[in-house]
């Protein structure tokens, strides 16, 4: 009780350089002309959030945000290459170089504009939030204590008012103010929580970590439309694996991923397997400066539904390809009514299911045809996924590495033997492989 009462009441700090320790170098030099050129037209302006929270961590922050005093319109007004973007929440691109910065006016407290700006649901979910404050306000309607951090680049001074700094050096990541009613409020800051645990190494405080999983069901509550990016940011990281177990462990991917969810408690061990592979894969690829492609990404994610889906398709004896477009469907459809998955992404997740049916059928023909699919390469690796996660395809994925690298008439030697000199594309029954698993349904006749 006495913590929360503390929590309420944060201490206003200041830090001068050797206290944060925030070497300015790290700080994007558009971000502090604009912060600038705010304050020489008078207004209050800083260099704000995540950035300064990476920065002290010793991570090198990528994307910087600025708070002013000044409106959005104020601000457009000063910058030539600005727009004012957003509904929920009002922001100004302004862009310097070839940099994009986001200036947000100083928020105040949802309660005290009233009617038109701020509205809250009866579940405390805040359905619009836009009236403006002080800096003092808008440190407390910030969501972590390291995000509330305000840093003068010509001074190099910090404002800490919710000891975020200190928290930090203790490992820990708090929510300000209330926890139960900061999730409540604004339910993807959970997602956010994750995020930051498993990205700067934090652990939750008691009191979020408990508010957390006693609303973890308030996730339904969020629109869809932006959970998509919400997802990308949590899963796209250097620690993906540890977030994914977070998500999991809390309870959060069921609320977000109800059908995957059901596959992977009651589907086989190496559907879970493959998720957990996917999640290093990440790590390693960001490790290594290369990109993770969203729709991969989510078609991973979705696989689990898919694949149960399909099985019973196949038991039914329908026809492998239409199987998976259907089990595609259905889990695509279910999914949409947590995340909205942009149809340019969906089309591409259905291709690596589609793909998963076309490199198990192997003929002349179709070796080629699938080989040249403009996915094939995710496809293929969605393939080795799916074998190092423990599901038997009689070293399928082997078989299309070796093709990968053979010359023309080596293709067609390795064709002609996996096909039996079957070039009309039926497929043929073979006994079932003997093993851990068995045949899964995907042997690759
Ligand atoms: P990163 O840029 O690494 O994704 P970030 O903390 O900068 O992390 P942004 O989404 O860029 O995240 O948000 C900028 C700042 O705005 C945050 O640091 C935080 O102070 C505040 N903020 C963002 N989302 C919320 C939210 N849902 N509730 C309250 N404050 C938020
Ligand atoms: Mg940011």
């Amino acid at each position: 009780m006495l913590k929360r009462f503390r929590k309420n009441k944060p201490d206003q700090q200041v830090l001068k350089k050797r206290q944060h320790g925030i070497n300015k170098a790290e700080i994007s030099q558009a971000a502090c002309e604009i912060v600038k050129h705010l304050s020489e037209n008078g207004y209050e302006a800083y260099v704000v959030g995540g950035c300064l929270r990476d920065a002290i961590m010793g991570l090198h922050p990528k994307d910087f945000d600025v708070a002013t005093s000044a409106t959005p319109e104020q601000v457009v007004k000063l910058f030539p290459r600005s727009r004012i973007i957003g509904r929920r929440f009002k922001i100004v691109h302004v862009r310097r170089g070839r940099e994009l910065i986001e200036v947000t006016t100083f928020r105040g407290h949802h309660e005290s504009g009233g009617g038109k700006h701020a509205q809250q649901a009866k579940s405390g979910l805040l359905v619009r939030d836009n009236v403006y404050g002080d800096l003092e306000a808008d440190a407390l309607r910030r969501d972590f204590t390291c995000n509330s951090l305000y840093y003068d680049p010509q001074k190099e001074l910090l404002i800490d008012r919710c000891n975020g700094v200190a928290d930090m050096r203790n490992g820990i990541l708090r929510t300000i103010g209330d926890p139960w009613d900061r999730f409540c409020e604004d339910p993807v800051r959970m997602i956010r929580a994750v995020r930051f645990e498993a990205k700067l190494g934090l652990a939750l405080d008691e009191a979020s970590q408990e508010a957390l999983e006693q609303n973890r069901h308030m996730m339904q509550e969020v629109a869809p439309a932006r959970l998509f990016d919400e997802m990308i940011k949590v899963l796209m990281q250097a620690h993906a694996l540890d977030a994914f177990n977070m998500l999991y462990d809390t309870g959060l991917f069921e609320q977000l991923f109800p059908g995957p969810f059901d596959a992977l408690e009651n589907g086989p061990d190496y559907l879970f397997e493959m998720m957990q592979l996917a999640m290093r894969n990440t790590e390693t690829r960001i490790a290594e400066d290369k990109g993770v492609a969203p729709f991969f990404l989510y078609s991973v994610l979705l696989w689990p539904a898919v694949k149960i889906h399909y099985d019973e398709f196949i038991e039914r004896g329908i026809a492998p390809a239409d199987a998976m477009r259907q089990a595609g469907d259905i889990a695509l459809q279910r999914q949409v009514q947590r995340i909205t998955i942009p149809r340019r992404f969906s089309t591409s997740m259905q291709d690596v299911w589609f793909l998963q049916t076309a490199l198990e059928r192997i003929t002349p023909k179709r070796a080629a045809r699938t080989a040249e699919h403009p996915r094939f390469r995710a496809g293929y690796d969605f393939l080795l996924l799916r074998e190092e996660g423990g599901e038997q395809l009689n070293d399928l994925g082997q078989w299309w590495t070796d093709y990968q690298k053979a010359n023309p008439q080596q293709k067609s030697q390795m064709v002609n033997q996996k096909s039996g000199g079957n070039s009309d594309g039926k497929r043929r029954r073979r006994r079932r492989p003997r093993g851990k698993g068995g045949n899964q349904g995907n042997s690759s006749e």
